[in-house]
């Protein structure tokens, strides 16, 4: 099967590839089956892991008539990854290809200890760098763009992603991680148009450019930031925040090591992010009973790859627990929208049998603006009870009272996420900043057994 390849001279002023990004539902699952049909059987040809773990279920790749019958064929994790890594190194017999046939690597840092590689033949890469131009095409980023990328060619899978920008024609400026003040004169030096960051450290760099005397509007030429790595992208409060303090645009991306760097990214109507249907097939389902759950409801997701030929994943849960919408975009974009990640598994806190993700009460912090922004979840074990304190600090020049800000904040938390928590104000710049990814949860239970 051929995939088409686009160039800048290809694409229309709106779609970088029209025909397949406005194709019918229908259109899409006919595509979306052909392709996982034939990598089923890539897979089930290549690697000695599927077939056995294939056969162990029963299943078999001529036996997919439907995308529902996806399944019935079992899961894999980070777990798996990392065993069968380890059993057959260096990349495990997930793989389905030679090593001769492998031409890069990405691997993630891994919470767990070991760092899990997710190897690309030739083909992979071309196809995911094609993807990341789609995609930076569909957020506005146009060949007179200067993109700015502040991530390093290291084994972390963000770093190729700036050869998407360069394909789609824009200059590209591979800054790579540089300390913030270095980073300002970078964008103030070449008018840089576009950078790629997370989201606390957009924050932060902006702040930091304020207190460098930059004025952002007349110095800086930054007009649309990517921003990936964390939910604070796809949370309205905290966007609208960001893009107040720099007078740039916001587009939130979502992206997995195990995959591509991004999979999924928001298009210039910023109403959830259009998922690489032809890439990846999505299934959300309910953590407790593993069915599927139904459309815009919560679950966690759970990938299958449709094109990557070195190392397929089939049914690969990601903890991430996201909802999606198949509704008609605005864009034109036919392809499904997830709705932002609401969090991973392993950040759900349960307070009082009430499920609290920490980017529930970041949209709350992120409304008020007698708050900076910037808050702690504070989970203390006391009675065997949860009980959860959150930190957040009052703006400089406040007026009111601590209490009056905290009985305002503690209602507005509860009316939204049910939860009813101790709120703690403090003064501004009291919490530590984050210069990457911010830890916004501090655990102080001992002997937590769930
Ligand atoms: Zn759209």
């Amino acid at each position: 099967m051929a995939f088409a390849r686009r160039s800048p001279s290809d694409a229309d002023p709106i779609y970088w590839d029209g025909a397949l990004e406005t194709q019918s539902r229908a259109d899409w699952d006919g595509l979306k089956l052909a392709l996982l049909q034939s990598h089923l059987r890539h897979a089930h040809a290549g690697s000695p892991y599927y077939r056995a773990s294939f056969a162990a279920a029963g299943v078999h790749p001529d036996q997919v008539k439907s995308l529902d019958d996806i399944r019935r064929f079992p899961f894999i994790d980070k777990t798996v990854v990392r065993d069968r890594q380890l059993a057959v190194p260096p990349f495990g017999d997930l793989c389905a290809v030679p090593e001769r046939d492998i031409v890069y690597i990405s691997a993630s840092s891994g919470s767990t200890g070991v760092p899990t590689a997710s190897p690309f033949t030739a083909g992979d890469f071309d196809d995911w760098i094609d993807y990341e131009a789609r995609q930076f095409w569909s957020s506005g980023l146009r060949p007179t763009d200067r993109y700015c990328h502040s991530l390093n060619f290291s084994l972390f899978v963000g770093g190729p992603c700036v050869l998407g920008a360069q394909k789609l024609g824009a200059l590209s400026i591979h800054a790579g991680t540089v300390p913030s003040e270095k980073l300002l004169a970078i964008l103030s030096q070449f008018q840089a148009t576009a950078i790629w960051t997370t989201p606390s450290y957009a924050w932060y760099l902006g702040e930091t450019a304020i207190k460098e005397g930059l004025d952002i509007g007349r110095d800086l030429a930054i007009r649309r930031i990517f921003v990936a790595g964390e939910p604070g992208g796809s949370i309205p409060e905290t966007r609208n925040r960001i893009e107040a303090l720099w007078g740039a645009s916001v587009y939130d991306y979502y992206g997995l090591s195990d995959i591509f760097g991004s999979c999924a990214g928001m298009c210039e109507e910023k109403h959830g992010l259009h998922w690489a249907e032809d890439h990846i097939l999505v299934e959300v389902l309910d953590t407790r009973t593993g069915e599927a759950v139904a459309e815009g409801e919560r679950g966690e997701l759970v990938l299958t790859t449709l094109k990557k030929t070195a190392r397929p994943m089939i049914r690969f849960r990601t903890g991430d627990i996201v909802s999606f919408t198949a509704e008609p975009c605005a864009c034109g974009r036919t392809s499904i929208r997830m709705q932002g990640v609401h969090g991973r598994l392993d950040d759900m806190l349960i307070i009082k049998g009430v499920n609290l993700f920490p980017s529930d009460v970041e949209a709350v912090v992120r409304k008020d603006h007698d708050l900076t922004g910037e808050y702690r979840l504070v989970v203390e074990r006391i009675d065997h009870l949860d009980h959860v304190t959150i930190e957040i600090e009052r703006v400089h020049g406040f007026n009111g009272t601590d209490e009056e800000l905290a009985r305002r904040f503690g209602h507005h938390l509860k009316a939204v996420t049910g939860v009813g928590a101790q709120v703690k104000v403090l003064a501004a710049d009291s919490l530590p900043r984050a210069t990457h990814k911010a830890k916004r949860v501090l655990d102080r239970r001992s002997g937590v057994w769930s």
